[in-house]
């Protein structure tokens, strides 16, 4: 495998980062997640907006454009010969000292892996998930916003643990006032009389970009949609309840805290959305291999 750190491509034996860097000292940097399908990075352009948009948000100075992040990306994929895989880009605040101050660190690091992609059971699309509501909150706006793809996931990961003690594969975070924010490493969606709300990004949820898609696809359809609070309550009398995330792209979720979500089953609007983002992922993104030149006739 073939790793891109700071300019240089190197094997995944000489892929190292210093002890003293504070991504690994204070989990202080940012990070995306991407999908490769078919030979296409889906939504590049999105996530490096976002990468940029929380490194802006913890004063993190990316040492590359836009530009430069995306075809780093690309040339990691087009090295790795990935054609459907998963790519993580992280920037760290670089190496400074045991302090945390970050202005010791003078040289943030930018890392790209691009790996194969372990998907998830087919069981869980087809069956849906149960999940639990657990009682670790979502970090308030106002400490480390939810919209920062930090290297820092100790809050979402408490709540994986406690979902992990519960025996189930998520579990749903709520905010400090009781409303439901995200799960641990997706957004969550339900569908009421004909219309899909999920809660709005103040509610302290990531800006999925996931979430976002879902959202223009069901509008391109004509289903309604709004983004407004929710509460365990209405989760559990929901028509339908699925959650988003690039690595799980859209899982139904037929359990919610032991309370059984309409029949069962995975909803029709669900399995319809499923089939549209599966659909969409298929023909559009950024190429990895370059275009093939023409022969002249
Ligand atoms: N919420 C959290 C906390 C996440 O980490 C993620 C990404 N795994 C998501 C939501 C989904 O975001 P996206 O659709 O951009 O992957």
């Amino acid at each position: 495998m073939t790793i891109y750190i700071d300019g240089r491509y190197c094997s995944e034996r000489d892929a190292k980062i210093s002890v003293f860097d504070h991504g690994l000292l204070y989990g202080d940097g940012v990070f995306e997640g991407i999908r490769a399908y078919h030979g296409r990075i889906f939504k590049l352009k999105e996530h490096i907006d976002r990468l940029f948009c929380s490194a802006k948000a913890i004063l993190l100075r990316i040492p590359m454009t836009h530009a430069q992040v995306m075809s780093a990306v690309v040339e990691t994929c087009r090295r790795n010969r990935i054609r459907d895989g998963y790519i993580r880009l992280v920037v760290t605040r670089g190496v400074g000292t045991l302090g945390l101050n970050p202005e010791r660190c003078r040289h943030p690091s930018v890392i790209i892996i691009a790996d194969r992609i372990q998907l998830y059971p087919p069981e869980f699309y087809e069956k849906g998930l149960a999940i639990v509501t657990v009682p670790t909150t979502r970090n308030l706006n106002n400490a480390v916003s939810p919209a920062i793809k930090s290297l820092n996931y100790l809050n979402n990961i408490l709540a994986k643990i406690e979902a992990n003690i519960a025996g189930v594969e998520e579990a749903i975070m709520l905010n400090a006032t009781g409303y439901v924010a995200e799960c641990t490493g997706d957004n969550v969606f339900i569908v009421k009389a004909g219309q899909l709300l999920t809660p709005p990004l103040y509610a302290g949820a990531l800006y999925g970009i996931t979430r976002g898609v879902v959202i223009e696809l069901a509008r391109e359809c004509g289903v309604p949609v709004s983004e407004t609070n929710l509460t365990r309550y209405d989760l559990f009398n929901a028509d339908e309840c699925f959650v988003t995330g690039t690595g799980a792209e859209i899982v139904p979720v037929v359990k919610i805290d032991g309370r059984i979500i309409a029949d069962g089953k995975p909803g029709t609007l669900t399995r319809d959305l499923e089939k549209r983002y599966r659909a969409l992922t298929q023909i559009s993104g950024e190429p990895i291999a370059p275009a093939r030149k023409r022969r002249a006739i």
